[in-house]
């Protein structure tokens, strides 16, 4: 028998960017229940709990502002954290917010409709929720992609994905393990996988850049001077194009010394990971300084892997770096150095087939006993899609996005009224730092609920002429940039048949927060804020 339950707000998904709307929406003094398919709480950090996951931001900033005394109290064991650590930071903060009484795991929804002005959702396992508001936190890389490879069905071995790790882990020992995919998720995984397989074949068909994180564990100095250094380096994320408080080194690398240019880089390839990106602020808008930072790079995985071959396959071609995220590793490049770890290029020997224990190209057949697909998303657009949405007047999600994300600041949709979207498509999300762009999201979101309750509006819906101005605004910054121009998820490249399209907003951090924040200071411009008839009349839901 179905289970109903009845709030003012449903929050779909609970990583990051759900449990901080639940949070929010209770201190707002809101009934308000989290749904979530995983077992526990924690989005992306529950799911992808491959060997070597951890975050690409330092955890310091990678982790909530909203308030000081968990700041304080929380103590990163690394800067850049492992998965197990996040997701029990995650935890933590259910934990000690006290969320629990209102989650449900272990539930999928499926369908929402909007029906005599509240949202009714349907989950998997029977459990009916009434809303007037929802808050989608469903994660813009929450619908793991895998290749429909010819033969994969017959494969007899195990079949994991990096996106859907099993709980019990895998064991590697004494394996013949073949890696499809070569982004974040496989480079972080594959010298891990190494350790223990007998073999690893990596089937590649497109490098990724990736520079080599340095990995710190904390001591007491170390916290204790982050708590001192806290506020400020929060006040100058907050104020940044990408929610760090990193920026790019001083200098015109066009115009200085070769030896200085190449101390900067080396000084960033020190520091490692994603910041490299950002060694030079002309990097990702200037092609001859970006050419210079791909050299450096170049040299590098050159000097590592010590076959030629190899190499010349390792390193990335056909497209700037940093145009798709820059990944961090600990020992990829270096991984293909031992004699049991093979890289396959796809562009010259494409796979014909899965066989029951081999991959076969059509050179050659590797035996395997274990497949790992890292093989990415059908990002920022996939989660909501996999949902049966249905507005008040019959627009549905599938519709209103065929031919791409069609939203008010990423936030809100056209023919969906009171629905947000959060952290996803038309944000910065994925370009900056998801934590802060979470509340930042969340805020927006409960701020306009907070004013509709005070000011006893009932509805929220943006206007498809503020929608339209958005879209195109987001699509013109987008494909000025180089990410806009380059085939990867950020694009919807990778999944075929999707509209080809510029998924985030590329305009920066603050820039999207300060229209946000002129929409607000504004009343709301862009939104129709009604009531409707049976709250006008005095009657309550
Ligand atoms: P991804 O970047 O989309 O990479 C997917 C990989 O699968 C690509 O190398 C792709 O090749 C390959 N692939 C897809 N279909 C294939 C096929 N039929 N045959 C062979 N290869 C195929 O996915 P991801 O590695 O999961 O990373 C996604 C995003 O998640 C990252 O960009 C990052 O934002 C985030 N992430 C972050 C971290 C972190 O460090 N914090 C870790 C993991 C993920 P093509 O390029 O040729 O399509």
């Amino acid at each position: 028998m179905a289970e109903r339950v009845s709030v003012d707000v449903a929050v779909v998904g609970l990583g990051f960017t759900g449990l901080y709307a639940v949070h929010r929406a209770l201190r707002d003094g809101m009934t308000v229940l989290g749904i979530d398919a995983g077992k526990e709480v924690g989005g992306t950090w529950y799911w992808n709990r491959y060997p070597g996951a951890r975050c690409d931001v330092e955890s310091v900033d990678y982790s909530y502002s909203f308030d000081p005394e968990l700041e304080r109290s929380w103590r990163w064991s690394e800067n850049y954290s492992a998965q197990p650590e996040i997701l029990a930071y995650l935890q933590h903060v259910a934990d000690r917010y006290e969320l629990r009484p209102h989650l449900r795991l272990e539930q999928r929804v499926q369908t929402l409709r909007r029906e005599d002005g509240v949202w009714r959702l349907a989950t998997d396992d029977g459990l009916e929720v009434e809303a007037r508001w929802v808050v989608l936190a469903t994660g813009g890389l929450s619908i793991p992609h895998v290749p429909d490879i010819p033969g994969l069905a017959d494969f007899e071995g195990q079949v994991v994905l990096t996106a859907d790790w099993p709980e019990e882990g895998v064991d590697f020992a004494g394996k013949r393990v073949g890696v499809f995919g070569t982004g974040a998720s496989a480079l972080q995984s594959v010298p891990i996988i190494a350790r223990d397989a007998a073999e690893v074949t990596v089937f590649q068909r497109t490098a990724n850049y990736s520079i080599p994180v340095r990995l710190v564990s904390y001591t007491e100095e170390d916290l204790a001077r982050q708590r001192e250094e806290y506020a400020e380096r929060r006040r100058i994320s907050w104020s940044s194009n990408a929610g760090t408080p990193h920026g790019a080194l001083p200098g015109d690398p066009l115009t200085m010394a070769p030896d200085e240019r190449d101390a900067a880089f080396e000084e960033r390839w020190q520091t490692g990971g994603v910041l490299f990106a950002k060694t030079f602020a002309t990097q990702n808008a200037d092609r001859a300084v970006n050419e210079l930072a791909r050299q450096f790079v170049e040299a590098k995985i050159r000097g590592i892997v010590k076959d030629p071959v190899v190499a010349d396959d390792l390193v990335p071609v056909g497209y700037p770096i940093g145009a798709k995220r820059i990944c961090s590793d600990s020992g990829y490049y270096g991984v293909f150095n031992h004699d049991h770890v093979h890289l396959v290029n796809l562009r010259r020997e494409p796979v014909e087939q899965v066989e029951a224990h081999a991959v076969r190209t059509i050179d050659r057949a590797f035996d395997v006993d274990i497949l790992v697909f890292a093989t990415g998303f059908d990002a920022m657009t996939g989660a909501l899609a996999h949902l049966d949405v249905v507005g008040p007047r019959g627009d549905t999600a599938a519709e209103l996005w065929k031919d791409g994300p069609f939203t008010y600041l990423g936030v809100a949709i056209p023919g969906l009224p009171n629905l947000f979207t959060l952290n996803g498509a038309h944000t910065p999300s994925v370009l900056a730092n998801m934590a802060l762009s979470a509340e930042q999201q969340v805020d927006f979101a409960l701020d306009l609920v907070a004013f509709c309750r005070e000011q006893g509006w009932t509805e929220a819906e943006p206007r498809p002429d503020a929608a339209r101005l958005w879209t195109d605004h987001v699509n013109e910054v987008g494909l000025s940039t180089f990410m806009g121009q380059t085939d990867s998820w950020y694009t919807g490249a990778n999944i075929a048949g999707k509209p080809r399209t510029v998924l985030p907003y590329a305009g920066g951090f603050k820039t999207y927060i300060d229209k946000c924040q002129l929409v607000k200071d504004n009343g709301y411009e862009g939104f129709v804020l009604t009531r409707d008839a049976l709250a006008a009349t005095g009657g309550d839901r």
